[in-house]
């Protein structure tokens, strides 16, 4: 399959790693839009939100005890947690990542 998110969980793609375990992935956004900006992926491709089902919610249950695990890591007390589900959201890259942005004052959402 031709995700660049699955290539980065093969190896296939370089990244700059935050936080690894069996089943989750978070690395640096190569394009931040905060002063700290990780990407936090299920290694499991899964499409988008749309794709979560009961078969596969563990892992996205397991992402939401990962996260604040990275944000204390990163010294992030504020944060904002995003997932873009569709083109017309702004997701670019169709496997299923969170976003965790910090470091400043987050505008209110648009
Ligand atoms: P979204 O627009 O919600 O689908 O988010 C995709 C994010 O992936 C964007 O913020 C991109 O900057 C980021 N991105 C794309 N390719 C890479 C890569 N090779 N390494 C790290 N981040 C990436
Ligand atoms: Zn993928």
């Amino acid at each position: 399959m031709d995700c660049i998110f699955c290539k980065i969980v093969n190896g296939e793609i370089p990244n700059n790693t935050v936080y690894e375990d069996d089943r989750v992935l978070a690395f640096y956004d190569i394009e931040p839009k905060a002063p700290v900006h990780v990407l936090v992926i299920p290694k499991q491709h899964l499409r988008g939100a749309d794709a979560v089902c009961e078969e596969n919610a563990s892992v996205v249950a397991h992402i939401f005890t990962v996260i604040p695990q990275i944000a204390s890591k990163l010294g992030l007390t504020d944060y904002r947690v995003v997932t873009n589900n569709g083109a017309d959201a702004g997701q670019t890259v169709h496997h299923l990542h969170f976003h965790i942005l910090g470091g400043r004052t987050l505008g209110e959402m648009g």
